[in-house]
C-alpha cells in the first residue's frame, strides 16, 4: 500500500521565504510513538527567531502580497491544495511516523482533507462580494474588506496538518500572513508545507513555521508579540485561557477550538448494526483522540444489553498494531506522558468503581510504543472524573438511561459543548432533543460529516468563535464601513 520509504526529516524554522539553520543547543529529538525510535530533530525557535518570522509576516501583508489580485491568490491556493496531493505518500508517511496514527487513516482524513481545505477556500474566495446599503437615497453605504495582518496558528497533535491547513487556507484567501507554531510533537508535515506553500508561488514572509513548545517558548513568544494581530488556537482548554492572557495587553482578536467531552445519545428505535458502526469510529477513531470523539455513551436502558453485546464484540475485532500494517485500525497514542495520561484515567474509573468490559490495557502482542486496547467501561457514575474530565484516547464510558428529559440533563452536564450525536429514527424527537443540546456541532444518525460551510466550533469551554467557509474568512479580515452622503 506504501510506495515511500519511511524515513522522517529534520525540521528547522521557515522564516521570509527560507528554511533556518539551527544552533546544536536549539535541537530537540523527535520520537515516533510507535516505535519509540528518534525520527529527526527539531530547531526550537528563539524568540530572537519568533520576532523575525513576526516581522517578516508584518511586511509581507503590505508587500507584493498585497497586490496580488483575488485571483491570484485563488491560483495559489488551489495549487498547494495540488502539490499536497501529488505528495500524497510523502505526507501521510510523515503524519503517521510523527502521531503514530494508522498510515492509511493519515491518508484519507488527515492529507486529502488538507487538500481540500485549499482548494474549498480557492473557490470560495472567488465567490464573495461586499456589503451595500442604500438608506433612502440620503446615503450608499458599502463594506470594505481587508486583510486582520498578522496571524498567529498555534496547533495541536492530534490532528497536525488537517487543522493547520484549515487555519491557513482562509488566511491566504483573506490576504492575511501566517506564523505557524505546529505542536511540538508533530513538527513534520507543517515544515513540509513551508516548501510546498513555495513552490506554489507563496511570497516571502507570507508564510512562515516556528517550531517550539508553549511556556517561555514559540507558543508563549507569538502569544505576547506586540506585531501579531490575531491569534487562532487549537488545544486544550486551559492552554486556551493561558494565550487569552498572553494576548489581552494588546487586545489581539482570538479563535479558539478547544476541548470537548461529548456525549453520544442512543435511543431504542435507532437502527443498531449502524449506530454499532458508527459509534466504533466515534470512539475509537485516531486512538479516540479527535476533539469530536464522543466519549460518553448514553444508552436508552431497554436496548443497553443489546448495545453493549454488539459494541464489545465490533471493537475486540478492532487491530491495534504498527499504523503501516493496511490490516491495522488503532495505531499509538502519541507519546509516554499521554499514554501515562490515559492508562492513569484507566485506573481512576476501576478506582471509581467502574468495569471495564473491555481493553483497559497495552495490546500484548506490542512490546514497544505508546499502544492502548480500545477501551469500554462501564457503571460509573455522572460525577466520575472519567465521566467529566477529557481523557482524550481510545476510552469510553457507557451509562444507561430511561427519558428524554434525563439524557438531556447528562448530556449537558459538562463545562464543555463542541460536538454531540443522538441516534433516533424518530423525526420530532431529533429536532426537539438536537435543539436542547449545547453543542457547537450536533449530529444526528450520524458522526464526523462535515461541509465546510457550515460553522464549526464549541460553546461553553469548548471555543471562542467559528471556523469554516464564511465564519473563517471574517476571522481573517477587517472591515471597514464606508458612507457616502448622496
Ligand atoms: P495543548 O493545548 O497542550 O497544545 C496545543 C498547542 O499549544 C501546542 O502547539 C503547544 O505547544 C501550544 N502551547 C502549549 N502551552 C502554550 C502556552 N502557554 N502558550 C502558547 N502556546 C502553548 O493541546 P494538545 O495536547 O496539543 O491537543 C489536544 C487538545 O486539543 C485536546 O484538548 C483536544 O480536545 C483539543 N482539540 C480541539 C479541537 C477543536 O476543534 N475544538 C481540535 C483538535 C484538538
Amino acid at each position: 500500500m506504501r510506495q515511500v520509504q519511511l524515513k522522517g526529516i529534520d525540521c528547522r524554522n521557515f522564516i521570509n521565504g527560507q528554511y533556518v539553520e539551527a544552533a546544536e543547543d536549539r535541537k530537540f529529538l523527535n520520537i515516533n510513538p510507535a516505535t519509540e525510535e528518534v525520527i529527526g530533530w527539531v530547531a526550537e525557535a528563539t524568540q530572537d527567531e519568533v520576532d523575525f518570522a513576526v516581522k517578516a509576516a508584518k511586511a509581507a501583508v503590505k508587500g507584493e502580497w498585497s497586490t496580488y489580485t483575488v485571483k491570484q491568490r485563488s491560483q495559489i491556493i488551489r495549487k498547494i491544495g495540488d502539490l499536497i496531493l501529488e505528495n500524497l505518500e510523502q505526507f501521510a508517511m510523515l503524519e503517521a511516523l510523527d502521531t503514530g496514527k494508522p498510515y492509511a487513516l493519515a491518508m484519507e482524513m488527515d492529507i486529502k482533507r488538507a487538500a481540500h481545505n485549499f482548494h474549498f477556500f480557492a473557490d470560495y474566495v472567488t465567490s464573495l462580494g461586499n456589503e451595500a446599503y442604500n438608506q433612502d437615497n440620503i446615503a450608499l453605504h458599502y463594506t470594505v474588506t481587508r486583510p486582520v495582518g498578522v496571524v498567529a496558528m498555534i496547533n495541536p497533535w492530534n490532528l497536525p496538518l488537517l487543522l493547520l491547513t484549515w487555519k491557513l487556507a482562509p488566511c491566504l484567501a483573506a490576504g492575511s500572513t501566517a506564523v505557524m507554531k505546529p505542536a511540538e510533537l508533530t513538527p513534520m508535515t507543517a515544515t513540509m508545507l513551508a516548501e510546498i506553500c513555495k513552490q506554489a508561488g507563496v511570497p516571502n514572509g507570507v508564510v512562515n513555521v516556528v517550531h517550539g513548545f508553549g511556556k517561555d517558548s514559540a507558543g508563549a513568544y507569538l502569544s505576547e508579540h506586540p506585531l501579531v494581530d490575531a491569534i487562532t488556537f487549537t488545544g486544550e482548554t486551559r492552554t486556551g485561557t493561558t494565550i487569552m492572557k498572553a494576548a489581552a495587553p494588546t487586545l489581539k482578536k482570538v479563535s479558539f477550538e478547544l476541548g470537548g467531552k461529548n456525549p453520544a445519545i442512543i435511543f431504542a428505535d435507532s437502527d443498531i448494526d449502524e449506530v454499532v458502526e458508527t459509534t466504533l469510529h466515534s470512539s475509537f477513531r485516531n486512538q479516540g483522540q479527535v476533539c469530536l470523539c464522543a466519549s460518553r455513551i448514553y444508552v436508552e436502558r431497554s436496548i443497553m444489553d443489546e448495545f453493549l453485546q454488539k459494541f464489545v464484540a465490533r471493537t475486540e475485532e478492532l487491530v491495534v498494531g504498527d499504523p503501516f500494517d493496511a490490516n491495522t485500525n488503532i495505531g499509538a497514542v502519541i507519546g509516554k506522558e499521554h499514554y501515562e495520561k490515559v492508562m492513569r484515567y484507566i485506573e481512576i474509573a476501576r478506582e471509581e468503581g467502574g468495569t471495564i468490559l473491555t481493553g483497559g490495557k497495552r495490546p500484548a502482542h506490542m512490546e514497544k510504543g505508546y499502544f492502548i486496547e480500545p477501551t469500554i467501561v462501564v457503571g460509573l457514575d455522572e460525577n466520575s472524573r472519567c465521566v467529566k474530565e477529557e481523557i482524550f484516547g481510545p476510552v469510553v464510558t457507557v451509562w444507561p438511561f430511561d427519558s428524554e428529559e434525563e439524557v438531556i440533563g447528562y448530556a449537558n452536564d459538562t463545562t464543555y459543548g463542541l460536538g454531540a450525536t443522538i441516534w433516533t429514527n424518530d423525526l420530532r424527537r431529533a429536532h426537539r432533543v438536537a435543539g436542547q443540546i449545547e453543542s457547537g456541532i450536533v449530529w444526528v444518525n450520524t458522526w464526523y460529516l462535515r461541509d465546510l460551510r457550515t460553522p464549526f466550533g464549541g460553546m461553553k469551554q469548548s471555543g471562542i468563535g467559528r471556523e469554516g467557509g464564511a465564519h473563517s474568512f471574517e476571522f481573517y479580515c477587517e472591515q471597514s464601513n464606508v458612507t457616502i452622503k448622496l
